[in-house]
């Protein structure tokens, strides 16, 4: 039986470990399906986490931060965990293997994965031209010219992390201004190689069985159709939250969620369950910034001493 069972090891996850342990609770388990560090070791380059005054990759920052739960006696599982009930204030976690675990509290902090645009040839070609992660696929297109669509941070961080390599990125985008903030969008000037093409919707991602060969753009106000010419197309479209573990057999959430799927907490990172907490880009309004999920971390891992208390 754990006293606190912890779904996810990225930056909440991670940081709740921290807290938990280091504050006494003895058997705290984190269920990793991967290795620990999150969806933040898929980005280039990371300017906004305080203390950090030199610009680092993602996978940088978060080298040293399992190696600092492990140290407070945080054990990481790697499994994926399927998923948690609850029966007379027991938890019960079953995992990929078919085991089942038992905790007195559980922490979801399973983060979120890449949105698809749903567009013709994105799910065919994936894998073999259409990617989700410049940092593991970008060098694969050197000297070559690829397609980045989006418009959020995501989208202008990765793309400029591509012009460095690539000889041209398209940053197609479906209006004329940027969701990201202005100081990513101002980078973006210092790159002749990036070529905006604004105002364009996606239509399809074209190619044959040696991968992909071009997309097919179509210009929002005078409807013209057009086809860029590119080996690699890298789809930023926004992010879903990975909320399966908590849909029961029945098919309905464990705890209350919004019409996103994102998991209601109050300021204690609690869930409409008892002794069921969420932190990170997983609850609603989360900034989703790794300073953020830390701290969500934090305040989860604190929150669950004072539960089991
Ligand atoms: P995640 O980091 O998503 O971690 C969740 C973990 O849970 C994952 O490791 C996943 O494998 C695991 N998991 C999921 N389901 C299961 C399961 N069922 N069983 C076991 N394990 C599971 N933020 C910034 O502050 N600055 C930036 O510059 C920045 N750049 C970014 C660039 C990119 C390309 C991306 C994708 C994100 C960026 N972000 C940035 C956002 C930041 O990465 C996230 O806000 C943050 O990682 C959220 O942390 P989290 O712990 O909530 O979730
Ligand atoms: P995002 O902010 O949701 O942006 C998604 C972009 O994709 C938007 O520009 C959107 O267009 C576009 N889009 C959505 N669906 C589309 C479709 N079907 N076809 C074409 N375009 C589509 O997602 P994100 O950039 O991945 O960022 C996710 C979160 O992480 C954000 O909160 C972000 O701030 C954060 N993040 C932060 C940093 C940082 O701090 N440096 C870096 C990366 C991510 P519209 O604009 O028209 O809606």
């Amino acid at each position: 039986m754990l006293d606190l069972a912890i779904i996810g090891g990225g930056p909440a996850g991670l940081t709740a470990g921290l807290y938990a342990t280091r504050g006494g609770l003895k058997d705290v388990v984190m269920f990793e399906k991967g290795l620990p560090g999150g969806q933040i070791t898929q980005s280039s380059e990371i300017e906004n986490y305080p203390g950090q005054a030199e610009v680092v990759t993602g996978m940088e920052l978060m080298e040293k931060w399992p190696e600092q739960c492990k140290r407070f006696g945080l054990e990481h599982k790697m499994n994926e965990v399927k998923r948690v009930t609850k029966d007379n204030d027991i938890f019960t976690l079953i995992l990929d293997d078919s085991s089942e675990i038992k905790a007195k509290s559980v922490l979801v902090a399973t983060g979120s994965v890449p949105k698809a645009a749903g567009i013709k040839g994105e799910a065919e070609f994936f894998g073999k031209g259409v990617s989700t992660c410049a940092t593991c696929d970008g060098f694969f297109y050197k000297n070559k010219d690829v397609a980045v669509v989006g418009g959020g941070d995501t989208a202008i961080e990765e793309a400029i992390f591509l012009a460095n390599i690539c000889k041209t990125v398209y940053l197609i985008h479906r209006r004329d201004t940027f969701r990201a903030s202005p100081n990513e969008v101002e980078k973006l000037k210092k790159y002749d190689n990036i070529k905006l093409v604004l105002n364009h919707t996606t239509e399809e991602i074209i190619g044959d069985t040696m991968g992909v060969s071009g997309i097919i753009v179509k210009d929002k106000k005078s409807s013209e159709i057009k086809t860029l010419d590119v080996l690699g197309v890298f789809m930023f479209v926004g992010r879903n939250v990975l909320n399966q573990v908590l849909i029961q057999e029945d098919g309905k959430f464990l705890c209350d969620v919004n019409d996103s799927g994102e998991v209601m907490v109050d300021l204690k990172m609690k869930t409409s369950i008892d002794g069921l907490f969420a932190a990170g880009d997983i609850r609603i309004d989360a900034p989703k910034q790794v300073v953020c999920a830390a701290g969500d971390g934090a305040v989860a891992g604190i929150s669950v001493i004072g539960y089991l208390q």
